[in-house]
């Protein structure tokens, strides 16, 4: 039976490029493994954690579970913004970095992803919005989706893949993604207050990515854009406890929008809360309970502990491509390792040549933006033994 077209749909989809990377990158995995079934892959590409949640954030979450068996502590319904504890619990978090926030600038969300898609809907789609490349490619697929115009500021090895806002820049909405997934640069406190000098003079609403944040150990490099001066009259932060805390498959994240942030007499974080007590009906107690947990001094100790692991196998690699000579970004203040790849080598061209000589899986630049055509990302979430091996495998092959 024909069916006839009722209703059009969001046709911006059919804009969408097809999302190759990951899937080329498992496609050579399985074929690689076809037929050479018994050699060990040494897994450097996923941004996916390898290990379990801490025991502090595990005690928590079955205090939770207990919680929902008895009537007296039982809880339906979440208050759509969060729980009021947990709300505190991230304000007091900045507070101890010096951001004072009420609690009610901290919403509580299922994960970044859930709201760097979600909340475009603050925004008109007539704007523009700005993608410093290479980047995480939710943020262009999210602005195609909605319709956006969407420009691109290519970053290079010459600005350390931090590049500066210039005059003729036009952006209505800014994405900055500090640590960077792909590259692991940290924007300095002098840099990001030139894109926040940028966004408060022409209206722009910065959308600040701080995933990354708990992996950041020079103390002069800021954790929030919210330690910049100004911004809260210009950014929204997005974080996540993916990264920080193994809450991958657990999900929880916070958005902070501060009550002082305006465009054409809306306060946003007035319409977040609207946004949010339409849109959703909050996230688990269970996982807020677990989530809480996180941010008391045992919880901190013991994901630091775990982070340490990842910027231990950092250091190994970064030994190795020291050594060799190599030229790479991040490693010292983020979980990923940007690396050049050696002169005329392609990004795809490296991957093959690293699975098929020596086993080692990265992931190619290029799927990140034109720009990271020739770099290679490498993710220290990785086996220690594994990376130990790795690097020693590339050290090997590219000396
Ligand atoms: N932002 C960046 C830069 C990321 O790298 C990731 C995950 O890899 C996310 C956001 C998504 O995090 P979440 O797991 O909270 O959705």
């Amino acid at each position: 039976m024909e069916i006839k077209a009722m209703i059009t749909p969001n046709m911006n989809y059919a804009n969408l490029k097809d999302s190759y990377l990951f899937y080329n990158i498992s496609q050579k995995i399985k074929a690689y493994l076809e037929k050479n079934p018994d050699k060990h892959l040494y897994r450097m590409g996923i941004g996916d954690v390898s290990l379990p949640l801490c025991d502090a954030v595990i005690k928590a979450l079955h205090e939770g579970v207990n919680d929902q068996a008895e009537k007296e502590s039982f809880h339906g319904y979440m208050p759509e913004c969060g729980a009021p504890f947990l709300r505190e619990t991230i304000a007091d978090y900045y507070g101890r970095r010096g951001v004072f926030l009420s609690s009610e600038e901290v919403f509580v969300s299922s994960g970044a992803s859930d709201e760097l898609g979600d909340i475009l809907d603050l925004f008109d789609r007539s704007g523009t919005a700005l993608v410093i490349e290479p980047a995480y490619p939710a943020y262009v697929d999210a602005n195609v989706m909605a319709g956006r115009k969407i420009e691109f500021l290519a970053s290079n090895k010459e600005n350390g893949f931090l590049p500066e806002p210039t005059e003729d820049l036009k952006a209505d909405l800014l994405y900055i993604c500090s640590p960077n997934n792909p590259t692991g640069a940290v924007f300095s406190r002098e840099k990001l207050k030139k894109w926040v000098d940028y966004a408060n003079k022409n209206g722009s609403v910065i959308l600040f990515d701080a995933a990354y944040e708990a992996f950041i150990e020079d103390d002069s490099l800021p954790h929030s854009i919210f330690e910049i001066e100004d911004a809260k009259t210009c950014a929204i932060e997005i974080c996540s406890l993916s990264k920080t805390a193994g809450f991958t498959g657990t999900r929880l994240g916070y958005t902070v929008i501060p009550k002082t942030l305006e465009r054409n007499g809306m306060n946003l974080n007035a319409m977040w809360v609207r946004n949010r007590t339409t849109k959703t009906n909050g996230v688990s107690y269970i996982i807020q309970k677990g989530a809480s947990a996180v941010f008391t001094p045992e919880g901190q100790e013991q994901i630091h502990n775990n982070i340490r692991i990842y910027k231990n196998n950092a250091k190994v690699f970064m030994k190795a491509l020291d050594e060799l000579g190599i030229w790479y970004c991040g490693g010292k203040n983020a979980p990923y390792i940007w690396m050049k790849c050696p002169e005329g080598v392609s990004s795809w061209e490296m991957f093959d040549k690293l699975l098929n000589e020596i086993q080692v899986v990265g992931t190619p630049g290029s799927g990140f933006g034109a720009c990271g055509e020739g770099y290679f990302r490498f993710s220290m979430f990785g086996d220690p033994e594994d990376t130990k091996e790795a690097a020693k495998r590339i050290t090997e092959l590219l000396k």
